[in-house]
């Protein structure tokens, strides 16, 4: 078709490193994409401004993404409508908690024939039923949504250090256009037709990250730590296997969403970093998040604790002995060192 007008609804973390990507990507791809990249902000004030107006004046997200440098066609936009205006392909990257709450903002107000690409690591638990956000965004929407997920520690990815990503997407021409959008010589990206894996992957190592980093907390050393991502591994492949069918058990072992991500978040994520602290500090998650943070999301507890509210509703929590572990350390004072007696 003809060119895609990108924008992107989120500008944490890993969103204002993606907008930087992608902004300067178009910039030479400018045949096949707008060169305009509109970024919806959730708006706050620092330091008595507006964020959006500092980054759009200092063309850098200074709250969360400092010292780099976004690009001058990336444009910061705290109204969720007014960002997507005209927009024809919508980036989702937004912690997960938020989604829905954005979505329903957006319903009635997105073109049919959009398409849509969701970053977000995560899964929606409600009435029992479990949904990867793809699916969620296509049925608030009425729109195709892919999904994208890697090995990509955003402070890395911005500094244009080497990663490697998967995007996950059925139709095959789209998935080469979103590849054409993320690619670049330091940013490489696999495609696959297992949306489920590529979405489940990120959404699962996220639990197995807590864990890794309770074991840091403990200094259990690297042998430990190994082996949590060894039974974490196969707890998300069997997870994914039984309540999403038509899941590609291979996407965990061989795709950068799968095992390749789990092995960096596990060394370098927040969930591990906060996890090190709820061991060596006794504070709790909520507490942690806020002080270590700095206004990013952990997702990685609050995925524990939807994934055993399904998994109990079902009767299969004892099934899943890292993510069930995982929830009673943060949620019902388990011991964290009482962990091989759990799995
Ligand atoms: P983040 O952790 O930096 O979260 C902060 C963002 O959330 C800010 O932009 C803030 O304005 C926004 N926010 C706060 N309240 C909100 C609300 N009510 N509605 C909407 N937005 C609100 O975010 P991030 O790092 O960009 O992560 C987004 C997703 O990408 C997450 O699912 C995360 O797991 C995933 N991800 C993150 C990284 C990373 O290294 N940061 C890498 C890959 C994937
Ligand atoms: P954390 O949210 O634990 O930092 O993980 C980031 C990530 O998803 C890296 O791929
Ligand atoms: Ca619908």
């Amino acid at each position: 078709g003809g060119k895609w007008k990108v924008a992107l609804i989120g500008s944490g973390n890993w969103g204002s490193a993606i907008a930087r990507l992608v902004g300067k990507n178009i910039k030479e791809r400018s045949d096949e994409f707008d060169t305009e990249v509109k970024m919806w902000c959730y708006e706050e004030d620092f330091d008595g401004r507006k964020l959006t107006e500092v980054i759009n004046e200092k063309h850098e997200n200074i709250k969360y993404l400092p010292g780099i440098d976004l690009g001058d066609n990336v444009v910061a936009e705290p109204d969720l409508i007014k960002a997507i205006e005209g927009a024809n392909a919508l980036i989702f990257v937004i912690p997960h908690q938020f989604i829905i709450e954005t979505c329903k903002q957006l319903e009635g107000k997105v073109p049919s024939n959009t398409q849509a690409i969701s970053l977000v690591k995560g899964v929606d638990v409600k009435d029992g039923q479990i949904h990867i956000f793809s699916e969620v965004i296509k049925e608030h929407l009425d729109i195709e949504c892919a999904a994208l997920s890697g090995a990509n520690i955003a402070n890395e990815v911005a500094k244009e250090a080497f990663s490697e990503t998967t995007i996950g997407c059925r139709d095959i021409e789209v998935a080469k256009r979103w590849a054409r959008l993320f690619e670049t010589e330091k940013f490489r990206v696999a495609v696959s037709k297992d949306v489920l894996g590529v979405s489940l992957g990120g959404a699962l190592k996220n639990v197995v990250a807590v864990a890794a980093g309770l074991i840091d907390g403990l200094q259990w050393g690297n042998n430990a730590k190994a082996a949590i991502m060894r039974i974490g591994l196969l707890e998300m492949k069997r997870f994914a296997l039984e309540f999403f069918p038509g899941t590609e058990p291979e996407t965990f072992v061989q795709e950068s969403a799968g095992i390749a991500d789990l092995i960096t978040s596990c060394l370098g994520g927040r969930n591990r970093k906060c996890a090190e602290a709820f061991v060596t500090t006794g504070k709790t998650f909520d507490q942690l998040e806020k002080e270590m943070l700095n206004g990013q999301k952990l997702q990685g507890v609050q995925t524990a604790k939807e994934l055993h509210e399904f998994l109990k509703a079902r009767g299969k929590a004892d099934n899943y002995p890292l993510f069930t572990f995982v929830y009673r350390v943060a949620y019902e004072g388990v011991k964290p060192d009482t962990i091989t007696a759990h799995i």
